[in-house]
């Protein structure tokens, strides 16, 4: 997977080669990583990147030419997919980036900055991305959350294959409790059932408490699970 990021401060995605699980998957050339600055870009004697609203305003926006420019300069893999980075975007979901792991050999990363960005920016993407109801300074660690998200996916890079589709089954609920040893601490005991030896009634036990879980501290996730439940089986 070729990952392409437009951003003015490149440097800022470095922790993510040295990140253990998700460090390897760039060593090993599972993914790769190509990082491009838009004042490298910029036309004009003082490379300049931003400037002044139209219309006035708070805050400097970040200019079309030079964004455009760098977005030009990356080569494009037939299967590719620009992702800009917005608070007004979609709110990010793990199936996005099962989406995106899955179907794509190119993102395309456009990270803002300042205020943000002209509104023809919008245009060079193909989706808008929102990794939550909050407002950040820059894009960055919105794609860097997201390329943690896509290369966790990637095979190879975590765990089997069966973590991964169990995981995408039971996508909606929040996951079970885990213990391991010790099996008494501070008066704190670990369930019986989970040290029974019987799978079955640990599968069992697992299930309930993740439903339980999910309604308790979810209910809105819990009210989509169960939708999509009695579609599956009514
Ligand atoms: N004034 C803009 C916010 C600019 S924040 C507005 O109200 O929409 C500066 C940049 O940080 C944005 O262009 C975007 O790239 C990034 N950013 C901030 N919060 C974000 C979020 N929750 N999700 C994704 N990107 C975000």
């Amino acid at each position: 997977m070729r990952l392409d990021v437009v951003s003015l401060a490149p440097e800022a995605f470095a922790p993510l080669l040295s990140l253990g699980v998700i460090g390897r998957a760039f060593t090993a050339g599972r993914a790769e990583l190509h990082l491009h600055n838009p004042r490298d870009f910029a036309s004009d004697r003082y490379r300049k990147v931003d400037d002044e609203p139209y219309g006035g305003g708070a805050g400097m926006v970040l200019k079309p030419e030079p964004v455009f420019a760098a977005v030009e300069a990356i080569p494009v893999l037939p299967r590719r997919r620009v992702l800009l980075m917005s608070p007004q975007g979609q709110p990010l979901r793990q199936d996005d980036l099962r989406r995106w792991a899955g179907g794509y050999d190119q993102l395309v990363f456009l990270c803002g900055h300042y205020e943000g960005f002209d509104e023809r920016i919008r245009s060079l993407a193909d989706e808008e991305v929102s990794i939550g109801d909050f407002v950040l300074t820059g894009g960055e660690l919105p794609a860097m959350t997201i390329i943690n998200g896509v290369v966790r996916l990637l095979p190879g890079t975590v765990g089997t294959e069966a973590c991964l589709e169990e995981e995408s089954h039971s996508a909606l609920l929040l996951e079970h409790p885990h213990y391991t040893r010790p099996a008494s601490f501070r008066g704190l005991e670990v369930p019986a059932v989970l040290r029974s030896g019987d799978h079955g009634a640990i599968a069992r036990w697992r299930a309930e408490q993740q439903q339980q879980r999910t309604a308790e501290r979810r209910p809105d996730l819990f009210a989509l699970w169960q939708a999509q439940h009695q579609a599956q089986d009514p």
